[in-house]
């Protein structure tokens, strides 16, 4: 079958670590140009947005939007608009107002929508989802702790409304604790830290009900030095079950389970062919709406200044 032709919009960082990477060596898909304001990929014709590639090439059915947030909204309404299927980057959108926007533009226009979440396709996540199926839950406990200095140096946007601040890799923890748990959580409470010259959290801690009534405490921080932690432990009736490593590696009462190799992003890329294959959209707005939540009814607390 004839691969599909895609643009990657935002030449930084993911695009550059996991993007290209996953489609050179994708079946589904050919990396046929790129569009980045400054960004230029060597071999690929490269534009400076996403309207001036998309009308230089017609034939580029489906892009990959690995931009900031903040501008993810306006290029995403261009690419759905002009009748292109859509993969958004984590997080979909700065509010939950407009990726629902989106997710009806989408439907509207009958292409398909991909609101990604990359660490639900960690290797371990799957394996995690089926070992909690049938447990009792008494207690989650996230601990997401990075240093900001190493993970996002020169990221100024992280900083700026919209930016997420800790939420930014803290949400890749909510999306895989509403992964592994179906049903609902509802947010009890949350702190907020904020350094005096930023507009976005550097640290937070949530606590919330679980679908099954276990309590979930969420702690997150970007001042760990040291050693990193992205960590769910879940105490159950048949033992405690820790996801380590970002959705990595699973252990049950410190016994490691076997886990198939798999990559996050080659994962994603064949969700978003079938996705594409069928006709459909996919767009779970729940880990967002937990943030939007945090931000709702956060309690802030002033921290020192954040300096890079
Ligand atoms: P980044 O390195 O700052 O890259 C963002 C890129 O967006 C920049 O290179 C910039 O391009 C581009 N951009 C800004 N405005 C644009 C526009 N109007 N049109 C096209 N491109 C535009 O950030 P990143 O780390 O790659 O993160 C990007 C997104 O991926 C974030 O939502 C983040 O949460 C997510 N993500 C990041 C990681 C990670 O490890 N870094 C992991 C998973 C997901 P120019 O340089 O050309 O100006």
């Amino acid at each position: 079958m004839a691969k599909i032709k895609i643009a990657i919009v935002g030449l930084g960082k993911i695009a550059r670590d996991q993007h290209i990477p996953s489609l050179h060596s994708s079946d589904a898909f050919e990396l046929v140009a790129v569009a980045s304001p400054h960004g230029k990929l060597d071999g690929v014709p490269s534009f400076g947005d996403i309207e001036s590639l998309l009308r230089a090439m017609p034939d580029v059915t489906a892009v990959a939007l690995c931009t900031t947030p903040q501008v993810r909204y306006d290029i995403a309404r261009c690419a759905l608009r002009l009748g292109r299927h859509v993969l958004l980057e984590k997080p979909p959108g700065v509010t939950v107002s407009e990726v629902l926007a989106l997710a009806d533009l989408a439907k509207q226009r009958r292409v398909t929508l991909f609101a990604s979440w990359h660490s639900r396709h960690a290797r371990a996540v799957e394996p995690a989802r089926v070992w909690l199926a049938w447990r009792k839950i008494f207690k989650v406990t996230i601990t997401w702790k990075e240093d900001v200095r190493v993970w996002h140096p020169a990221q100024p946007w992280i900083w700026k409304a919209g930016g997420l601040g800790v939420f930014d890799p803290g949400i890749n923890a909510l999306s895989i604790l509403t992964g592994i748990f179906p049903g609902t959580f509802a947010l009890k409470s949350a702190e907020l830290s904020y350094p005096g010259n930023c507009e976005t959290p550097i640290a937070a801690r949530l606590s919330l009900t679980g679908p099954r009534g276990a309590m979930t405490h969420v702690e997150l921080d970007f001042l760990q030095t040291g050693p990193q932690t992205w960590d769910i432990d879940v105490e159950t009736d048949a033992g405690r079950l820790n996801l380590s490593m970002g959705g990595s590696m699973m252990t049950v009462d410190n016994r490691p389970v076997a886990t198939a190799p798999a990559t996050e992003y080659a994962n994603l890329y064949t969700h978003f062919a079938e996705l594409i294959r069928r006709g459909r959209v996919d767009v779970d707005i729940t880990p967002l709406q937990l943030v939007a939540d945090a931000f709702l009814c956060g309690r802030r607390v002033d921290v020192d200044p954040f300096v890079e």
